[in-house]
């Protein structure tokens, strides 16, 4: 497996690689463009490390399996184990921030969903998650409200702001860790905004953490 967590400047983290854990649904205008209902609970599954890999060299697209949508979501990078964890502690155990895509299979998902079975096949894929460098959480500028963005080919396809989570970030974190324990090393993907869409090779992508970076990659 050759991720690794790194600073958004190239250098390595010198942390594990574990598993990501994911946020569904939590943008209302999200849940509303894919029609599904408003959640009681943070909605969670899991990527595994062979999801992972790193956003700034390609993203490789699996072939012959449907549309494969971007999610572009905030990503924590977490430092310390979390289990049953106060917001406060939560709050405490991240390392820093980047973004993320939340790649799906979304015809896949659909029929998945149209079963009332588990979609963990259109979400957990190799090369499903690939991932910005990082940077320290203190020097983001306000965590609470960060807007963040995608475009494809030059043209704006999803905009968000993290205020705008039905659960913030110490929220998901203390609820995740009520469910699985969060090592150090592990990251957390905090939802996506609306905007979804299609990729295909050869699309241009560039995410933006505004005030902070803009990386660009390719899908190969
Ligand atoms: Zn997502």
């Amino acid at each position: 497996m050759k991720y690794r967590h790194r600073w958004i400047s190239g250098d390595r983290i010198d942390l594990p690689v574990g598993k990501v854990v994911c946020v569904g649904r939590n943008y209302a205008a999200h849940i509303q463009e894919l029609n599904n209902p408003l959640p009681d609970d943070p909605v969670l599954f899991i990527k595994p490390a062979t999801a992972m890999v790193n956003l700034d060299q390609s993203v490789p697209l699996p072939r012959n399996r449907g549309e494969i949508h971007h999610e572009a979501e905030v990503s924590l990078l977490i430092k310390d184990t979390l289990t049953n964890a106060s917001e406060f502690e939560a709050n405490q155990a991240i390392m820093a921030m980047g973004l993320g895509l939340d790649l799906t299979l979304r015809d896949l998902q659909s029929k998945q969903k149209a079963k009332g079975l588990p979609w963990e096949v259109a979400k957990a894929f190799d090369n499903s998650c690939p991932l910005s460098g990082f940077v320290a959480v203190e020097h983001v500028k306000s965590p609470e409200s960060l807007e963040f963005s995608l475009k494809v080919n030059g043209e704006l396809r999803q905009q968000g702001t993290t205020d705008h989570m039905l659960t913030s970030i110490p929220g998901l974190l203390s609820y995740i860790s009520r469910h699985f324990t969060l090592l150090p090393g592990d990251i957390v993907l905090t939802g996506t905004p609306a905007g979804v869409g299609p990729l295909n090779p050869g699309d241009e992508l560039e995410l933006t953490m505004n005030g902070t970076f803009t990386t660009q990659t390719r899908c190969t």
